[in-house]
């Protein structure tokens, strides 16, 4: 039960059915309808085990004058005595057509006597693991829901007012029906989660929600930052040093950044970003500006490929107008960390950049004032934790200001706009809608494997022509093992077929050394294919590869393509994108290809990608264990979003007490990981 959250009688409270089966009723053989379920009582009469067609338990039974026949083909020998002739079984499922007569196959049932009455309520289904029945799960709910209702601790938290404004059903009363609901009640409504007792419990939740983000956005208000006012100097040099004019998008975002930077409260902003878009340069601006104050910044990447690529950009930018940077990964060899972790900490470095290594213990900064994460989603609430923790006492021994550093968060995940408003509420958003000019749409094509040769070919000229290309070989989510071998594999073919080319090969589990290496020589054109995993998806940014191929395509998540595919048109040549896939392709993954077919704002695939996966994949929820909502679903219950924001401004205003009560019930213990 701890394996799926229920610990404490709360959590047995708030387990909510997934679905209902009505055994109120009985219904007899005769009106039984074809693929509906039911439930029907029957007297054993016979019993057998057949081997035709192959081994299985049937039980003859009567109803009446109608015969039923069960099939069972997975029993126990202990079922075979329960069913004995003579004793009356109440069966639940679906009653069809069979080769004798009217049959069940595996229907659920019970023993029992003659006229035992039927229960008055549904009987709710419950999400459950393999070891707890359904049986345990209602028993130990029952349990729980009666302790709870004896302290009265299921009683109306929210004041009169609130319960009165929003029309809302009282809780105590929706947690009861939601789990054993009249007979007369509307499945429909219930498992649509429309019925007024959701209604009840999503506001709740949504309401929680808001209040925790509303009170972490005033607690992050009362503390102070340094204000890293915009000197003039390093800025502008920066700017002056690059080898374009930035977009207004970008220049948009850069002041926003810049104003909050200078305010005396850390800033925790996200910069959102299409792939390519040029989120790096606005944060090597605010980096700047830390700098020009005297403060350090720290850019963290969630790969090492990634840091490294950030640490060769950025330092043949900065270098040359006199800034400090230092490199921190965890392949670094001992020496060279114990430096680097030096430099950090007696503050002679000025610009970090590495992977998480950066924030793991050990390593203190000796004026850190704006920390950077690059691609944020694909670190987990830990991690953006421990970061958040390490900027709260990174600035020497506990400053006596109790400076807390700035913090910059990127992603190239857009997150559709209803949901960083009510995940983010502590957030501040800037975007980059924009991409830099000269840049010529990918051509995106999708193409069967069994046309291979031809993408070769596509491949060979390409290469000749001076471009660089990259091929992606599939994902196998089943074995790391075999996904490492098909790569070494694709490798070893694409080095037969292209004699005269220098191919490459990259994978999550070669040493970060000979990574960089490769990844270092198809940046220099030293290597013209890249054979890649996945583990080119995040920032690789090499503009003269401009084609790319995805193999079975119809295997990966939507943003993932759209990421892999930002990894070409990078520069003025016209790049390409085949997605090559592999028959059948089921229905899901025909519209994922038709979708990154059709579309290439990253905003567009987000919000379908959302429509094909649920909310909770998209924040990395996944990961922490902790998902943030559980009922209440963000893109369906707008309406009821704005109520409880509306009422979390409040509560907050005229009833602490009864916000904070209300959070005590509905966070408990996960109240922390909002703040990440
Ligand atoms: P992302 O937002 O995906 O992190 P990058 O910051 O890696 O994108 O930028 C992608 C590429 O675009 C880089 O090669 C970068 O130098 C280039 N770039 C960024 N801004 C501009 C601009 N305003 N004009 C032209 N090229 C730009
Ligand atoms: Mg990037």
């Amino acid at each position: 039960m701890a394996k799926i959250g229920l610990r404490e009688e709360w959590d047995f409270a708030l387990h909510l059915p997934i679905r209902y089966e009505d055994e109120t009723r009985i219904t007899r053989v005769r009106d039984a309808r074809i693929g509906e379920a039911c439930q029907i009582e029957a007297e054993i009469i016979h019993n057998e085990i057949t081997y035709r067609p192959r081994r299985q338990l049937v039980v003859q039974t009567k109803d009446g004058d109608d015969l039923l026949y069960l099939r069972f083909l997975n029993f126990y020998g202990s079922q075979i005595k329960q069913m004995a002739v003579g004793k009356r079984l109440r069966l639940f499922g679906e009653v069809r057509q069979g080769f004798f007569g009217a049959e069940m196959v595996h229907p659920r049932y019970r023993i029992v006597t003659e006229n035992e009455p039927v229960p008055e309520v549904l009987t709710p289904i419950y999400s459950t693991t393999a070891g707890v029945s359904q049986t345990i799960l209602r028993r130990a709910i029952d349990k729980s829901l009666a302790a709870l209702e004896s302290r009265h601790v299921l009683d109306d938290a929210l004041p009169e007012s609130i319960r009165q404004n929003y029309r809302l059903h009282d809780f105590r009363a929706s947690v009861l029906t939601l789990h054993r609901p009249p007979a007369e009640a509307s499945q429909l409504s219930l498992i649509e989660r429309t019925h007024p007792a959701w209604q009840r419990i999503k506001f709740d939740e949504l309401l929680a929600q808001q209040l925790a983000m509303k009170k972490a956005r005033a607690a992050r208000d009362k503390k102070s930052a340094p204000r890293l006012i915009g000197k003039k100097k390093l800025s502008p040099a920066l700017k002056n040093a690059l080898p374009f004019g930035l977009t207004s998008a970008q220049i948009r975002a850069a002041n926003e950044i810049a104003a909050d930077l200078a305010a005396p409260h850390p800033m925790q902003r996200l910069l959102q970003g299409d792939v390519g878009s040029g989120k790096t340069i606005v944060a090597a601006l605010a980096a700047a500006q830390a700098i020009e104050n005297g403060y350090q910044a720290a850019l963290m990447a969630p790969t090492e490929i990634l840091a490294e690529q950030h640490y060769r950009k950025l330092s043949a930018l900065l270098q040359p107008l006199g800034v400090t940077v230092t490199w921190l990964t965890g392949s670094l060899k001992a020496k060279e960390k114990r430096d680097a972790i030096a430099d950090i900490a007696e503050g002679k470095t000025q610009l970090a950049i590495g992977t998480h290594a950066l924030f793991q213990d050990g390593v203190t900064f000796a004026k850190l004032g704006l920390a950077i994460i690059d691609e944020q989603h694909r670190f987990g609430v830990g991690q953006r934790l421990a970061l958040r923790e390490k900027a709260n006492i990174t600035n020497g021994k506990k400053n006596l200001l109790e400076l807390e550093a700035h913090q910059l968060m990127m992603s190239a995940t857009p997150i559709p706009r209803t949901l960083s408003m009510s995940y983010f509420a502590d957030l501040d958003v800037s975007v980059i809608d924009e991409l830099p000019p000269g840049r010529t749409p990918i051509v995106t094509k999708l193409i069967a494997d069994s046309r291979r040769d031809e993408v070769l070919e596509r491949i060979r000229l390409a290469c000749e022509a001076g471009a660089q290309a990259y091929w992606v070989c599939p994902l196998i989510e089943e074995s790391e093992t075999l996904q490492l071998q098909t790569a070494v594999d694709t490798f070893e073919n694409m080095r037969a077929a292209f004699p005269d080319l220098k191919v490459g090969l990259v994978h999550g589990r070669m040493k970060a050394a000979e990574k960089n290496e490769v990844m270092a020589a198809f940046v220099a054109n030293e290597i013209q294919l890249l054979v890649a995993t996945t583990v080119i998806e995040v920032g690789v940014d090499v503009s003269n590869a401009s084609l790319m191929v995805i193999e079975h395509a119809e295997r990966m998540g939507l943003s993932q393509m759209h990421q892999l595919r930002g990894r070409v048109g990078r520069g003025a040549k016209q790049s390409m994108c085949v997605l090559m896939y592999h028959q059948p392709v089921g229905e899901i993954a025909r519209s994922r290809l038709k979708t990154i077919f059709e579309n290439t704002d990253g905003f567009e695939i987000a919000r379908q990608d959302l429509l094909l996966r649920g909310p909770g994949e998209h924040l990395g929820a996944r990961q922490s264990g902790a998902p943030l909502l559980r009922f209440a679903d963000i893109e369906r219950d707008v309406d009821l979003l704005d109520a409880a924001r509306d009422a979390s401004t409040w509560l907050l205003k005229n009833d602490n007490a009864a916000a904070e009560k209300h959070l005590a019930r509905w966070l408990g213990s996960r109240q922390h990981y909002l703040k990440a």
